[in-house]
C-alpha cells in the first residue's frame, strides 16, 4: 500500500514538473488579485505557500518589487523554481525553499502578504487561514485560490469525487464568512474563468500524461493513475456549473 502511495506521488511529480503551473490559474487572475493590494513596496516581505515550480510566483515577482519566498514540500519543484528564478534574473529578491505550509519556520507577523494558489484545500481553507494569520503583519494581506461550490446543492457524483480526494469544499459565501471569522477584513472574491482549468492546466497536463503512458507502456499503476486523472477532467466538463476555483483576498485586522 505504502509503495503504491509513493509510486503515485512520484507520478504526480513526474506529470507536473515540466508544466508551467501545477494547478488551475492564470497570470491575468494573479495580477487581478494583486490590484486589490495597496501596501506593497520594495521592502515588503511576501511568501508564496505551496508555490510548486513558481508559475504564479514569477508573475508576482515581475509585477511587484518586494522580496518573495516560495515554499513547497516537494524538493524537485523547488529545484525548478530556483532555476526559473535564475533564468529571470530575480535571485536578488526571490528564493524557493523546501518546507511545509502547515509548519512554517518564519517569525510571527513577518509578512506583508501571504499568497497561495491551488493548495489551501489540502489542509482546509479555515485551518490555513487561521494558521497563516499569525505570520502576517497587522494590515497585511492574504490572497488564496481554493476550489469552491458555486451552488448550495450539487449532484452526489461530484460531491463524492471531492470527498474521496480529501478536499472538503465550501461555497464562496461560506468561505467569505470563514475569512471574516479568522481575523481578516474581507476584500474581494471572484471565480476563475474556465480556461484557467482547461487551457492552462488540463490540456498541458494531458500532454504530459501522454508522454508518461509512452514511457511506461503496459504499466498498470501508470494506466490507473492516468485514468483517474481523465475522470477528473470528465467530471469538470460535466459539472463545471457547480464548482470551480475562486480567488479570496483578505486584510489582517
Ligand atoms: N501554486 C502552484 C502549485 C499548486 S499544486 C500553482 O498554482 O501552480 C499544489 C502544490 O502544493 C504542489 O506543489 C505540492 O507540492 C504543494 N503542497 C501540497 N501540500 C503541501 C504542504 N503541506 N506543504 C507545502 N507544500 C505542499
Amino acid at each position: 500500500m505504502e509503495n503504491i502511495h509513493s509510486a503515485i506521488i512520484d507520478l504526480v511529480i513526474e506529470t507536473h514538473i515540466g508544466l508551467e503551473r501545477q494547478g488551475p490559474g492564470s497570470p491575468e487572475m494573479t495580477i487581478k488579485a494583486l490590484n486589490f493590494l495597496d501596501n506593497l513596496d520594495n521592502i515588503s516581505r511576501i511568501v508564496d505557500l505551496a508555490c510548486g515550480t513558481g508559475g504564479q510566483t514569477m508573475v508576482l515577482a515581475q509585477n511587484i518589487t518586494g522580496n518573495i519566498i516560495g515554499v513547497d514540500h516537494c524538493p524537485d519543484f523547488i529545484n525548478i523554481f530556483n532555476k526559473n528564478v535564475r533564468k529571470l534574473n530575480l535571485q536578488e529578491r526571490v528564493k524557493g525553499i523546501v518546507g511545509s505550509m502547515e509548519n512554517l519556520s518564519f517569525k510571527k507577523e513577518e509578512f506583508d502578504l501571504i499568497w497561495s494558489e491551488g493548495a489551501i484545500d489540502n489542509i482546509g481553507f479555515e485551518k490555513g487561514l487561521n494558521y497563516w494569520n499569525g505570520f502576517l503583519k497587522k494590515n497585511g494581506y492574504i490572497a488564496v485560490t481554493c476550489p469552491s461550490w458555486f451552488t448550495d446543492e450539487r449532484p452526489a457524483e461530484i460531491e463524492k469525487f471531492w470527498n474521496n480526494a480529501g478536499s472538503r469544499l465550501d461555497t464562496i459565501g461560506d468561505n467569505i464568512s470563514i475569512m471574516q471569522k479568522s481575523g481578516y477584513n474581507f476584500v474581494a472574491a471572484y471565480t476563475l474563468p474556465e480556461k484557467c482549468w482547461t487551457d492552462n492546466y488540463f490540456i498541458p497536463r494531458e500532454a504530459a500524461e501522454k508522454a508518461l503512458l509512452e514511457k511506461y507502456k503496459g504499466n498498470k499503476t501508470v494506466e490507473a493513475y492516468i485514468n483517474a486523472e481523465k475522470y477528473e477532467v470528465e467530471l469538470y466538463s460535466k459539472y463545471k456549473q457547480y464548482y470551480g476555483y475562486a480567488f479570496y483576498i483578505g486584510k489582517k485586522i
